[in-house]
């Protein structure tokens, strides 16, 4: 194809002839004028249009008709507009017919589909009424996730299926540089942040790359450690000791939430002594509900170091208070001797690149089917069942995903949890909170997780 379309993602649709591959097409580009593309030596030709959906723009294909010439077995042309559909398309929209039910065809492409980690939407077009729609439901048995009912022709369910594409096509630009990662100490008075700040940046590893000024207040202080920018953000508040006095408690709340505002990874500190106290953990939930990278560390581990309990029994407590965060790594330290906060930063570093982690629609997907197969969403009394129809990580840092579903209302919460297990065990983002956003067919709304406790 010419320069001007390659650059642009692009959404392919296949199917077998007369299933609304055209209408569907149509309905998309919206009349704008298409592009009419020879296949060398066929009769048959590939319409391309351009395309543009929540700001973004986009190429369709209509791959033209995919019939096999004997009905059950696929022509080296089925196989070649598939195949070039897999190789060149961002998004694949499968269209099938929910007048005619499913046909030998229809199988065939799925076989060709199936294999693929390219994203693939199944379409059931035509369900322009209740008893079609629920008819869509049998192409389930293709294997390739739930069928959308659509109808292309009186543009039902077109919207919801160009929300998808346009939240499983590859990112635009390039993500802004960052200077480094943003990290935050964060905690109630007195559990020894200022102590932590000043052992960080007297780390032997550690370089500041700047001397805060004395007539300013410097907000933040960036610094190197073992090749990586890091960045303390809001660290003004923490050298300016000996001013805080009556509201303490009020002010370090808000100063914590204006941090973790800014930055990517909290460090939220306890003191060991006291231990976990409701405080604390209230300011954990402050970086929950950002989606913060966190570490939650036991600060003077030398006052508590001599007792009866071992380091493992320590966390062990801890974490029987930290059950909404499993996955948040605990971490002990001396600030006032330094010790530990050579690991604490090397775990920063490596919860700032999980953040940073982008898993593929397709194993994604695949991994949510087999869970969904697992454990089925349970129904209500009601009887209307939860569907996820497709799952994508559009952002990253934090890593968001898209759970498209059929009603949002229907997302029980041990079922987001459930769901927020599946993406962990498969994926990993280990030490950092995900962001998981139900969207219902033609509803805006954002569910947004409780963090906190
Ligand atoms: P902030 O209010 O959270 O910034 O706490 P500070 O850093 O000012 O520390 C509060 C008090 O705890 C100070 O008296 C520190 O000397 C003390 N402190 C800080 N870290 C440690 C530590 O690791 N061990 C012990 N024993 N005391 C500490």
């Amino acid at each position: 194809m010419s320069v001007l379309l390659s650059r642009m993602p692009i959404v392919a649709i296949v199917g077998r002839p007369n299933v609304g591959k055209s209408a569907l097409f149509n309905r998309i580009v919206g009349g704008r004028p298409a592009l009419v593309e020879d296949l060398p030596g066929t009769t048959r030709d590939r319409i391309y249009g351009a395309a543009e959906w929540g700001g973004r723009e986009f190429r369709v294909v209509d791959t033209g008709g995919l019939e096999p010439s004997v009905p059950g077995t696929y022509t080296p042309l089925v196989r070649s507009q598939v195949e070039e559909a897999l190789r060149e398309a961002d998004v694949i929209l499968f269209v099938v017919d929910a007048k005619d039910g499913m046909t030998a065809a229809d199988r065939d492409v799925a076989d060709l589909l199936r294999p693929s980690t390219k994203p693939v939407l199944l379409l059931a077009n035509k369900a322009d009424n209740e008893e079609r729609q629920e008819a869509a439901v049998a192409f389930y048995e293709l294997g390739l996730g739930e069928p959308i009912p659509v109808s292309a022709q009186h543009g039902l369910g077109v919207a919801d299926v160009l929300d998808m594409v346009v939240g499983i096509l590859p990112p635009g630009e390039a993500p802004p540089s960052v200077e480094g990662l943003r990290i935050a100490i964060v905690g109630r008075p007195n559990v020894g942040k200022s102590s932590l700040l000043n052992a960080i940046l007297g780390e032997e590893r550690v370089i500041v790359s700047e001397v805060p000024g004395t007539t300013r207040d410097v907000i933040d202080t960036p610094f190197q450690f073992e090749g990586h920018d890091l960045v303390l953000v809001d660290t003004a508040g923490l050298r300016r000791r000996g001013s805080i006095e009556a509201g303490v408690e009020k002010h370090s709340a808000m100063r914590a939430r204006r941090a973790l505002e800014r930055a990517q990874i909290a460090l939220c500190l306890f003191d060991l002594s006291e231990g976990l106290t409701a405080q604390d953990t209230h300011v954990i939930g402050f970086a929950l509900e950002a989606f913060r990278g966190l570490v939650v560390v036991g600060n003077k581990w030398d006052l508590v170091a001599e007792g009866e309990r071992t380091a493992e029994e320590w966390e062990r407590r801890i974490r029987w208070k930290l059950k909404f965060a499993p996955w948040a790594p605990v971490r002990f330290v001396t600030a006032k001797e330094g010790t530990g906060v050579r690991e604490l930063l090397e775990e920063a570093v490596r919860i700032g690149e999980q953040r940073l982690r982008r898993v593929e629609t397709g194993p994604l997907n695949q991994a949510i089917r087999r869970a969904v197969l697992d454990r089925p969403p349970t129904s209500p009394s009601k009887g209307k069942r939860l569907k996820l129809l497709y799952v994508t990580q559009p952002e990253v840092d934090p890593p968001t995903f898209v759970f498209f579903v059929n009603d949002a209302a229907l997302v029980h919460f041990s079922y987001r949890r459930y769901m927020e297990n599946v993406i962990r065990r498969n994926f990993g983002f280990e030490g950092t909170a995900i962001h998981l956003v139900f969207r219902g067919r033609g509803d805006e709304r954002e569910e947004r997780p409780r963090g906190g406790s």
